[in-house]
Parts: C-alpha cells; sequence; structure tokens
C-alpha cells in the first residue's frame, strides 16, 4: 500500500517537474542518478588514458597495444610519478574542460546539489570498476578554510564524498584537517599554488596524533590541477600513519591547460 502511494506520488511529481538533462535541459525520459541525456553523458571528456598515482591525462600513443596495456598490472605511470607519486592510486574520470568544467563550475558557485550528485556519480562508477575489491576504510574531503566555506555555504569536496559515504558504506571525516586561511587557489599561478600548498593544511590537535596508523584512507575533491594541494593533505595523512592514500577527484586539468 506504501509503495502504490509512494509510486503514485513520484508519477505526479514527475508530470508535473519533469527531470532535465543538467547540460541541455531535454526531458529526461526515466529517472537517471547522474541527472544526464544520453547524448550528453556520451559527449563528457573522460580520461580514457591516464597515470594510475596522480590521473594526469596522458597522450595516446601510437602503440597498438596501448588499449591491453589499459587493462594490465600495473597501470600507467607518468614521469614524475615515477620518482615522485602523487597518490599510491587516483581515480578521476574526467577532464576539467568542455561539459565537465560547467559541471564543476556550478557545483563551485551556484551550489548546484544536482550537478554535484551528477559528478559524485560518474565518479562512483568508475571507483566500482576500478576498485570493486579495495575499497578504503575512510574519506577525507578536502577542507576549506573557515571563511571562504561560511561564504559559499558549503564545501563541495564535503558533498562528494557524502554522496560515495552514502553509497558505498564508507565512513566521512570532513573535520580531521583544517585548512588555514589563503587567497582562493583558482587566483593563483601554477607555481604560486605549489608554494601556496605547502603549511596550508594541520592536523586537528585535538585528535590523536598516530589516529590512521596503517589505514587505507581516500583524499576526495571536486577538481585537481597542480596536484599540490592533494600533495600536501597525503603528505600530512602519511606523517599520521596512514598506509594507503588514495585519491578520489571529479576532474584533472591537463598540464596543457594549467
Ligand atoms: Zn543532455
Ligand atoms: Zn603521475
Amino acid at each position: 500500500m506504501k509503495n502504490s502511494i509512494n509510486r503514485a506520488l513520484n508519477w505526479l511529481w514527475e508530470q508535473h517537474f519533469p527531470m532535465l538533462c543538467l547540460l541541455c535541459e531535454q526531458v529526461l525520459a526515466s529517472t537517471s542518478p547522474d541527472h544526464l541525456c544520453q547524448y550528453c553523458r556520451l559527449a563528457l571528456p573522460f580520461s580514457v588514458r591516464a597515470c594510475s598515482r596522480c590521473a594526469i591525462p596522458l597522450l595516446p600513443g601510437a602503440d597498438p597495444t596501448d588499449e591491453i596495456r589499459l587493462c594490465q598490472e600495473p597501470p600507467l605511470i607518468c614521469g614524475q610519478c615515477l620518482t615522485k607519486p602523487l597518490a599510491d592510486r587516483a581515480i578521476v574520470p574526467l577532464i576539467h574542460r568542455g561539459s565537465a568544467a560547467h559541471l564543476i563550475h556550478r557545483l563551485k558557485f551556484n551550489q548546484g546539489e544536482p550537478e554535484g550528485r551528477a559528478l559524485a556519480h560518474i565518479l562512483l562508477t568508475h571507483i566500482r570498476l576500478e576498485c570493486p575489491n579495495r575499497l578504503p576504510e575512510l574519506l577525507i574531503p578536502v577542507p576549506m578554510a573557515y571563511w571562504p566555506a561560511v561564504k559559499r555555504g558549503f564545501n563541495q569536496s564535503r558533498l562528494l564524498a557524502q554522496y560515495l559515504g552514502r553509497e558505498l558504506d564508507l565512513p566521512v571525516a570532513p573535520t580531521l584537517l583544517k585548512r588555514l586561511p589563503g587567497p582562493a587557489q583558482r587566483l593563483l599561478s601554477r607555481t604560486e599554488r605549489s608554494r601556496m600548498a605547502s603549511g596550508n593544511f594541520r592536523w586537528r590537535s585535538e585528535l590523536k596524533k598516530n589516529a590512521l596508523r596503517g589505514k587505507h584512507v581516500v583524499v576526495v575533491d571536486d577538481v585537481m590541477t597542480t596536484g599540490a594541494t592533494v600533495r600536501q593533505i597525503i603528505k600530512l595523512l602519511r606523517l599520521h600513519g596512514a598506509q594507503r592514500v588514495d585519491v578520489w577527484c571529479a576532474t584533472r586539468t591537463p598540464s596543457l591547460y594549467q
């Protein structure tokens, strides 16, 4: 009885407020968790060949065995990560341009919760595909400094982490780290960003120093540009005992666009 009432209410809701594609505003035929029509979903700039440690998109090579290599272990690693790897594993499904950059912009500056859910769902699909048996023990969203968080009203990385935590049944620790105030990252050059990121985060003093001893944790963010922010956080998490640190992020800026 309760189910039929719910179905009837859903039907009525969809008649009056049909779900629209977030990108082309076409009415969606059925409810879709990413709020995208099949055409816009196919046109998203997916990152098909990237470094497994920092997710930097790699240029397609002329090697005919490329497709096979993508599915093989060990995964692809870029030149920088051969000597200075960013994370143990980086999962970033989209390149930060075109429609993906538009979704991020709406999430960040228009408090776009549907856009956040869409990006989190795309990320979730890739996590399930790429590491079905190696889920972490804790998700840590990149924190915002106090006043920017108050001004914006929400933290987009936290929104992504909470969606992923719910779907994968994993705990989220949004207050493990503290971010010190500083200029907005998007206003800085690549070099300034690398310099700023060092020393920008603090471990909350009320927590035990070795709270993460032996744990497999994941840093969750919306956009990765230089990777400097994430690198600083990873360093801090390892200092406090984390054994394995992965990165899950919605989009990655290719070095060409930095
Ligand atoms: Zn569409
Ligand atoms: Zn790399």
